[in-house]
């Protein structure tokens, strides 16, 4: 399996600043088949920045959509419009979404369906709070999260589908979870993953880890058995550090 390298750009850069960072980017990134490299970056420059990246094999991806396909819904981006766009994969459930914009396991739900319609890859967020991991409830959550978001997707639909396990005691904090954990939480997805379905689509759909990945632990943690790559926020916003991550733990 490709190994995954997704940056999460947040509500950070403009374009004239991605367009400096995809300069030097491309300047210092390795890039080959075996490796699967995306930019998630705000709504409007979308379009622009995939034709920056026209020449070069890189992802270009959301980190939102809405769920219904168009209506009275101020502020919101549907599926179409960022297939209009040219948007390569749409970030789903992450847990900022989940905590300051209040989404639901049903709106994750119901938000993956409308990408499946429009055969648009996604990466489902998942991951449990410090409070949740502390009165040991890490299994239970993951577990809800995972069936309450898959609820209803067929399994050729997996062709489309990456899980990101988040925990979000590790998001922002510098606070990376130990091999331990991100091994145990992937070896529980894909138990999910295959009693839902079955083992060949639970060991084909890519699992990525995020939560405070820097240029320190990433070699550490590209060695978890199981882990198909990163999903990286404050790290990947640097350019250089984005592609020395990468260059480290590139498949040749
Ligand atoms: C994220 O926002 O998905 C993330 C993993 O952020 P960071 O790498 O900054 O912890």
């Amino acid at each position: 399996m490709k190994k995954h390298f997704y940056a999460n750009f947040k509500m950070n850069k403009t374009f004239k600043e991605i367009e400096d960072y995809c300069k030097n980017f491309i300047q210092t990134v390795k890039i080959n088949d075996k490796n699967e490299i995306a930019l998630f970056v705000p709504y409007v420059s979308l379009k622009e920045t995939k034709h920056l990246f026209k020449n070069e094999n890189i992802l270009i991806g959301a980190q939102n959509v809405h769920f219904a396909d168009n209506g009275a819904y101020t502020g919101e981006i549907s599926a179409i419009m960022l297939k209009e766009c040219e948007t390569d994969v749409v970030l789903i459930g992450h847990s900022e979404r989940r905590k300051f914009f209040k989404e639901t396991d049903e709106d994750i739900n119901k938000k993956i369906k409308q990408m499946m319609k429009y055969n648009v890859k996604v990466v489902l967020c998942i991951g449990e709070t410090r409070d949740e991991r502390q009165m040991l409830k890490t299994k239970q959550v993951i577990t809800n999260q995972l069936k309450k978001a898959l609820n209803g997707l067929y399994e050729n639909e997996f062709k489309n589908i990456i899980i990101a396990y988040e925990p979000i005691w590790a998001i922002g904090t510098g606070e990376v979870a130990t091999n331990k954990i991100i091994e145990e939480a992937i070896n529980l997805i894909r138990e999910i993953l295959a009693s839902l379905y079955n083992s060949a689509l639970s060991n084909n759909t890519p699992i990525l880890y995020g939560g405070s990945v820097t240029q320190e632990n990433c070699k550490s943690l590209n060695k978890i058995k199981n882990l198909n790559g990163f999903l990286i926020g404050g790290a990947s916003l640097n350019p250089k550090d984005f592609s020395f991550i990468i260059n480290s733990c590139f498949k040749e």
